[in-house]
């Protein structure tokens, strides 16, 4: 894995938000993005090396709905950065680690995704995510 690619937090309001965190980071979001086979709204922030995502629920049964209804707002996951995203899979599936998609997706900001199941890593969603190239996206 390389770095820390973004910190997903998810809220309950993305506008206010928003705003709150550029008070907070003294940045103003560079985009916002709707992925709506996930149920989320989207913005992210740059911080130096890494990004902040901020995540919003679009309806009452997405993901980030029901983490908000069990834990309340705050730090949903953590994204590494991943040149092959197939080959870090199944060395994690190999290692025993549990994925919550057979194979990557299609995520926010460009990237395919996958998920590795909290309960397989200690009580943290994590995401593996890589950049698709703007020619082939
Ligand atoms: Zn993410």
């Amino acid at each position: 894995m390389q770095k820390v690619e973004h910190i997903g937090i998810a809220v309950s309001d993305l506008d206010a938000a928003n705003a709150l965190y550029e008070r907070l980071l003294g940045v103003a979001p560079y985009k916002e993005e709707v992925v709506a086979h996930e149920g989320v709204r989207t913005s992210f922030f740059r911080v130096g090396p890494t990004k902040v995502e901020l995540l919003e629920a679009t309806h009452s049964q997405s993901p980030i709905a029901r983490f908000i209804d069990r834990r309340g707002e705050g730090i949903h996951h953590i994204a590494f950065e991943v040149t092959d995203i197939r080959a870090e899979m199944a060395r994690l599936r190999a290692e025993g680690f549990q994925l919550l998609s057979e194979v990557p997706r299609q995520g926010a900001d460009n990237k395919l995704v996958c998920f590795v199941h909290p309960k397989s890593a200690g009580g943290v969603l994590i995401e593996l995510c890589q950049s698709i190239e703007p020619e082939s996206a």
